[in-house]
């Protein structure tokens, strides 16, 4: 719990949210600027900045949660699929510093769904590049884990 905190004062509830679900970790509630009609938040009920931060176990809960609820809300709302989204990092679209993963329901009915991809799919990368960038991280990865197992 962070005073300062909006997602840590929705839990508490002395910041109004429409909630949808909750267990013991979790606690999901609808989205105040819906990206689509039935856009919602899951976020652990212990404070953890972002993806970085978050422990194990509730990002496990919080994406188990987003998976039963991305179900129930395409079920529910005659959706036609769905995204999960994080943002980590203000560069990267955070701007709530309480871990959250968005549920947003997709429509073929663009009266619902105000969605757009900020690149343009199918636009061919460079083979060099994707090579060089994929050996780099592949190496890291494989060190830490060569460092972990000794
Ligand atoms: P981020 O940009 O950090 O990934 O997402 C933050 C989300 O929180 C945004 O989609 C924004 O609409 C939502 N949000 C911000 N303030 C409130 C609020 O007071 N109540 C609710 N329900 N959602 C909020
Ligand atoms: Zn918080």
């Amino acid at each position: 719990m962070t005073d300062l905190c909006l997602f840590c004062g929705i839990i508490a509830g002395t910041v109004p949210s429409v909630k949808v679900a909750e267990d013991e970790t979790t606690f999901a509630f609808m989205d105040i600027n819906p990206g689509s009609d039935g856009h919602i938040l899951v976020i652990p009920k212990r404070h953890s900045k972002d993806l970085f931060e978050i422990p194990d176990e509730d990002l496990t809960a919080v994406t188990l949660a987003a998976q039963r609820i991305a179900k129930a809300a395409v079920a529910e709302f005659g959706a036609d699929g769905v995204n999960l989204l994080n943002c980590c990092g203000a560069d990267a679209w955070q701007t709530v510093f309480h871990f959250h993963l968005h549920v947003i329901p997709r429509y073929l009915d663009k009266t619902k769904d105000r969605l757009v991809l900020p690149w343009q799919p199918g636009t061919p990368g460079d083979l060099e590049a994707i090579d060089t960038l994929g050996s780099r991280l592949f190496t890291t990865l494989d060190g830490q884990l060569s460092e972990a197992l000794e």
